[in-house]
């Protein structure tokens, strides 16, 4: 695949796509949709068998609201089980015969059994370049520059991304035992941009530049952005990133199907909205919201691949709870905004007062022991008598633990107006829960 760059100093990648009037961008979707759901019901047999058991067709609907009305969803817990019992590692949504991809990634992981993801890298997408491309323009990578790449299990896609771009890949695997030749590096070749370096590896940064006196706000000053996804960044890290002088970019996944972006107005993370169709459900009811809302609503994100011709996810139930923020943005783009709030599996409510673990963060990592952030909240069920914790440390002898639960307790008391129980481990056994850039929030016991 060619890829057609746009002048250096054009702020958008695709001017035409990011900037469309959302009534052109919603007929562009219906037009998509139709061709993905011939594609999805003729290869997918996930999404067949779940259209023939709703006695729905492609071909029934008129529109975008009859597909609102009428098409069935699925989840992650569908595509395990359809992986189980027919004994096909794609979970029955790979549309193309296995002998002609090219690729096999996978998630990381954290909740459960990564899934598998199948690539047919340069063939995969019907349109023009969205994903990657337009975000790391907006980052700031042009070609000639170098990009640090710091990656784990889905690098194949991402290394050639760059070099479409007309960059040059530096690469890292995704382990705090790179750190140092990242900033070695860094300061030699002055390379433009960094994906994916997240809060744990920005707090790693920290230590492994105290230890060998190293300067990361000089080594790495040839940044114009840092991309960071996995989780949202807490306020330690986001304090590191600000200190060294790096512009972070959040990034994060939309319910399997595609992945989103922060522009540089942070204010969310841009959906492509011409490659997925996306939908909020209300989390307590489960129901649709109206797809034309253009206000910011709290929902669970569910996504249609609509260009997507490997594997066409049709209303996938990702179970991420969002805002979603369908408002122009003040870059200039069209696009809906998210922000990742949580799972909709963590929330616990204690004595009626709904507990997210990100709302816990800040209070826990601003305690020194426990700078690292490491902590899970133990969920047994939703409807909890008592919010129970636990929680790393880290530099303090046992005489000092019942003082830091003290501490750690009554820091959760004022976020949340309620006195937890919390159990103290050591970090390093916390981390080696990790897959490794996140470790599971929440945990039944
Ligand atoms: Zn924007």
């Amino acid at each position: 695949m060619t890829v057609t760059l746009p002048p250096g100093e054009a702020r958008y990648f695709d001017a035409e796509r990011e900037t469309m009037p959302r009534d052109r961008l919603a007929e562009l979707q219906w037009e998509l949709l139709t061709e993905t759901l011939a594609f999805a019901y003729e290869r997918a047999p996930l999404v067949r068998s779940l259209w023939e058991a709703a006695g729905c067709r492609p071909e029934d609907l008129g529109g975008i609201a009859d597909f609102v009305a009428r098409a069935p969803t699925f989840d992650k817990d569908a595509l395990r089980a359809w992986r189980a019992g027919h004994g096909d590692p794609f979970g029955g949504v790979c549309g193309v015969p296995v002998g002609e991809l090219n690729a096999v990634t996978s998630t990381s992981g954290t909740t459960g059994e990564p899934t598998l993801v199948p690539e047919r890298w340069g063939q995969g997408t019907v349109g023009p370049p969205a994903v990657m491309y337009r975000d790391l323009w907006e980052v700031g990578v042009r070609p000639g520059d170098h990009v640090s790449l710091f990656l784990f299990t889905f690098r194949g896609p991402v290394f050639a991304f760059v070099q479409q771009l007309g960059a040059v890949p530096v690469c890292f695997d995704h382990d705090a035992t790179e750190i140092e030749r990242l900033l070695r590096c860094s300061a030699e070749l002055a390379p433009t941009a960094l994906y994916n370096f997240g809060g744990p590896m920005l707090r790693a940064t920290a230590e492994v530049a105290a230890a060998r006196g190293l300067d990361p706000a000089s080594m790495l000053g040839s940044y114009r952005g840092v991309v960071a996804a996995g989780e949202p960044l807490g306020p330690r890290a986001r304090r590191l990133a600000d200190a060294w002088g790096l512009e972070i970019f959040e990034h994060s996944g939309v319910g399997d199907v595609t992945g989103c972006f922060e522009c540089r107005e942070h204010a969310g993370m841009h959906v492509w909205e011409d490659t997925v169709l996306v939908e909020g459900f209300d989390p307590d009811t489960g129901r649709p919201c109206d797809p034309a809302a253009d206000h910011l609503e709290r929902v669970e994100l569910v996504a249609t691949a609509l260009v997507n011709r490997v594997a066409p996810l049709v209303r996938f139930r990702s179970g991420d709870l969002v805002d979603l923020d369908r408002r122009p943005c003040a870059c200039g783009r069209t696009h809906a905004r998210i922000r990742t709030l949580g799972r909709l599996g963590d929330e616990v409510v204690v004595d009626g007062r709904s507990v997210l673990p990100g709302e816990l963060w800040g209070a826990i990592e601003a305690i020194e022991a426990c700078r690292l952030g490491c902590f899970q909240v133990i969920r047994p069920r939703r409807e909890l008598d008592v919010l129970r914790l636990r929680v790393g440390y880290r530099d303090t002898p046992p005489g000092r633990l019942e003082a830091l639960r003290d501490e750690v307790a009554a820091a959760v008391v004022a976020v949340v107006g309620l006195v937890p129980e919390v159990e103290l481990v050591p970090d390093t056994q916390l981390l080696r829960l990790g897959p490794p850039h996140k470790i599971p929030r929440v945990v039944p016991a």
